[in-house]
């Protein structure tokens, strides 16, 4: 069977939010991000892309460089509520989707052109989403989650494409290099220095070419360029949690004790989530007593991987689920309704400062292991870790030493 593979993305999210909610900010050049004097753009709107402004600059820069922005702070409990009514609309629609991002899906369609043609009806499922949420979309439709997500990106601002199957590679043929997916600032220097800037002269390399000036990235990149790699959806409902337990060697009711292994647990499920590029959107707490009576919360929150946001969050709900002042046997955190992503949609707190340190603690977990570097509020649990990668695909170790 074709398949049918359609890559649907929110243009410029968190503007399109903002300018939902205040309808003054149409067509105006935005900066959404810290406001601080050491804030971060986590989103520009068209209009100051030609000035020169990207995501991720200094906001003090992109004010310099356009003046007549206005600059708002952002809000990610607006981002979160409608990236929830878009995936909402989506689930609807369509038996098989991804959320890759807060503001971009993968639908698998493969099998209703028998019924209702997958174009229209992916034209049809945008016009609802524009409609019911307010939001401009693009969308992009071929027989190849790549080029689908290449597409949109042409379609965009506000628009749709779709590349029938066997027009992939011309399709691909005459765009930047720079526009397929995995190709980073770094990746495109080293083939802009090897005089290769148009997907179509990596048409027309050997693989083994590739191969052997980037290794397994060349190979990705011949394949994308080609039309020929096609990764699998990963549904929604599929790993949608991480967590992590601890039972007590002997039961306890030591209040430090229990909030500080919370408290590492948190810390450390947080790192793995930045790891994996995720953020979660719901968080939970488990709690054994020695009766072995089992109680738990779970509480909606914000998409995040902070750990300045997350930690605190999860306390509170530890203090309000332990009531009973009874001895514990285990105690539990999990993070669930997980979605790929980055810091991006909690820049507006957060100062370069800020970023760096988060980079600079994760650059050395990573280097020197996930305990190497704590929190002085967790380090009286000494073992809480998983030791390995969640995202990974690999399975868990398990430790000797630990009561699973
Ligand atoms: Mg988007």
């Amino acid at each position: 069977m074709k398949q049918q593979i359609l890559h649907l993305d929110l243009d410029t999210f968190f503007v399109s939010c903002e300018r939902l909610i205040d309808s003054k900010l149409q067509k105006r050049p935005l900066l959404v991000g810290g406001t601080g004097d050491r804030g971060v753009v986590a989103a520009c709107s068209y209009e100051t892309r030609r000035f020169g402004v990207h995501s991720g600059m200094s906001m003090k820069l992109a004010r310099r460089l356009c003046p007549e922005a206005v600059v708002i702070r952002g809000n990610s409990s607006i981002y979160t509520k409608y990236s929830r009514l878009v995936t909402d609309i989506i689930k609807d629609k369509v038996p098989v989707f991804e959320k890759a991002s807060v503001d971009e899906f993968y639908a698998d369609l493969s099998g209703m052109d028998h019924y209702f043609g997958t174009y229209k009806y992916a034209s049809e499922l945008r016009s609802t989403i524009i409609k019911e949420t307010g939001l401009p979309i693009s969308f992009g439709l071929s027989a190849n989650k790549i080029v689908s997500k290449v597409a949109t990106g042409e379609a965009k601002p506000n628009n749709q494409l779709r590349i029938d199957e066997g027009f992939e590679k011309p399709f691909m043929a005459p765009l930047s290099i720079k526009k397929i997916p995995s190709v980073g600032n770094k990746t495109f220097q080293v083939l802009r220095n090897l005089g290769i800037d148009r997907v179509s002269v990596v048409q027309q390399m050997p693989l083994e070419m590739m191969t052997s000036v980037l290794g397994q990235n060349g190979k990705t990149i011949w394949l994308r360029a080609n039309g020929l790699d096609n990764p699998p959806l990963v549904p929604f409902h599929e790993r949608k949690s991480i967590s992590t337990e601890r039972t007590f060697g002997k039961d306890t009711t030591d209040i430090t004790k229990l909030r500080t292994t919370i408290f590492a647990m948190a810390e450390n499920l947080a790192f793995q989530l930045r790891r994996g590029e995720k953020l979660t959107g719901c968080i939970s707490i488990k709690i054994r007593y020695s009766d072995f009576n089992t109680y738990s919360k779970q509480l909606k929150i914000s998409y995040t991987s902070a750990d300045h946001i997350l930690i605190p969050k999860v306390m509170e709900l530890f203090d309000k689920l332990y009531q009973r002042r009874l001895l514990i046997r285990l105690v539990g955190v999990k993070f669930s309704d997980l979605v790929t992503g980055n810091y991006q949609i909690n820049l507006f707190d957060d100062t370069e400062e800020m970023l760096r340190l988060y980079d600079a603690m994760d650059t050395i977990r990573n280097r020197y292991g996930e305990l190497s570097i704590q929190k002085a509020a967790g380090m009286g649990a000494r073992t809480i870790g998983r030791f390995h990668n969640p995202f990974s695909g690999e399975p868990p170790t398990l430790l000797a030493h630990r009561n699973q």
